[in-house]
């Protein structure tokens, strides 16, 4: 997509909050920042992730709904000797996993650790990048969370936070039957040599009305409601990071 020029802490992605992404070889620290887990049923599209609705989405993809277990952490890279590199960037981002890559893992760890994960500083190794397939292990070096004590990176991490809570549903798209059915369509055509609507004659400059617009939304009849998409899993408590939890995550207590 070529160089762009933006200002320090713009995120460029089609989501406001993409979920941590890593290239083959890249590793990683990263400190756990809730223990409270969101589950999300999705649809992976051409053109992005859509919450399954039960609907035109599942006999769009059938047999693909993917279950992802999403954790917020603060993560930034690591030098030669596993420390994180000096002087770079705390980013604060859902952690995005399947049960089977990665999910079990943390489970595993929160149990081993009488129930407590916010605050654990692990090691991420991505081996695939395109199925960004992990290996994880606990970062033993620090006892508190590594960006503890480094003011510019717990401002990052403050700031972070509430981004996070703020953005988080923007993980999948929330589309209604028609909204995937206009969706589909337009990525269909796109497949078949991006096919595009005929070039209107201008008239003295008149504007033409456009072909191909978005169907205006209806009203008053019609509009399909669908519930909250992302659910917490069992056991866990709504995603917001609590008081107690931010303690620990600002390594104010043990
Ligand atoms: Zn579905």
């Amino acid at each position: 997509m070529g160089l762009q020029t933006a200002a320090l802490g713009t995120i460029v992605s089609t989501a406001a909050l993409p979920p941590v992404k890593l290239q083959n070889g890249e590793r990683i620290i990263a400190c756990v920042l809730s223990n409270d887990v969101l589950v999300a049923k999705v649809h992976s599209f051409k053109f992005g992730k859509v919450y399954c609705n039960g609907g035109l989405c599942c006999k769009s993809d059938p047999g693909f709904v993917q279950v992802r277990y999403l954790i917020p952490v603060a993560y930034c890279a690591v030098d030669n000797q596993l420390n994180p590199l000096a002087g770079a960037e705390v980013f604060v981002r859902p952690l995005s996993r399947s049960n089977n890559n990665g999910y079990r893992w943390l489970v595993d760890q929160k149990q081993l650790n009488g129930g407590n994960i916010a605050g654990m500083n692990i090691l991420i190794n991505c081996i695939d990048t395109e199925y960004q397939k992990y290996e994880f292990s606990v970062h033993t070096r620090f006892k508190h969370p590594f960006y503890a004590g480094n003011q510019i990176w717990e401002n990052a991490v403050k700031e972070g936070m509430q981004f996070y809570a703020q953005h988080i549903e923007s993980f999948a798209m929330e589309l209604s039957d028609e909204e995937l059915q206009q969706k589909l369509a337009a990525a269909a055509q796109n497949t078949m040599g991006g096919a595009q609507a005929p070039q209107l004659p201008n008239f003295g400059g008149v504007p033409m009305p456009q072909t191909g617009a978005p169907a205006a939304p209806m009203i008053g009849n019609a509009q399909v409601t669908t519930a909250p998409q992302l659910a917490t899993a069992p056991g866990a408590t709504v995603h917001s990071i609590n008081a107690a939890d931010l303690d620990v995550i600002m390594g104010r207590k043990q």
